[in-house]
């Protein structure tokens, strides 16, 4: 739950951006010129002008680049603590996928909160990561393994 609004709080900030640039625009850029007799005044300069037309575009380029840091950077995110996810592990082997596995790369959260498994081979279609959070008792895999090992 934290996550997803971790992410919708970057995407209402990129909004906020956006809006708050077009409000500069509209309050710095010259207002149009009064209009001929007998034609109806301009109310926005928006498709009638061109460089504020430009301007606006501009801003929305700017709120897309927004959008896609925001994604981009919530990919890469624990979903538990929303720290970045650290220590990418490269698995499997593009030469020997039958023996070792297709390749993949694994990241985990410093804390211990889950892994984010990442297919580096997409065959069949897109694969989206697959998160595994982990226990609490961060101990208890290698106590297991200890154990198993007697
Ligand atoms: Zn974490």
């Amino acid at each position: 739950m934290k996550y997803w609004l971790y992410l919708a709080a970057k995407l209402l900030l990129s909004i906020g951006v956006v809006l708050g640039l077009e409000a500069a625009l509209c309050a710095v850029y010259p207002a149009p010129p009064k209009p001929l007799p007998g034609y109806p005044p301009v109310k926005s300069l928006f498709l009638y002008d061109m460089p504020f037309t430009f301007l606006v575009f501009g801003t929305w380029l700017i709120g897309a680049g927004l959008f896609f840091l925001a994604f981009w950077d919530q990919r890469r995110r624990c979903r538990t603590c929303l720290r970045k996810l650290i220590m990418p592990v490269q698995r499997g082997s593009w030469g020997n996928m039958v023996v070792f596995g297709r390749p993949q790369t694994e990241w985990i959260c410093a804390f211990g909160h889950g892994t984010l498994n990442t297919e580096d081979l997409q065959i069949t279609g897109r694969q989206f990561p697959e998160w595994q959070p982990h226990d609490d008792d961060i101990w208890k895999e290698l106590e297991s393994v200890e154990q198993a090992q007697k």
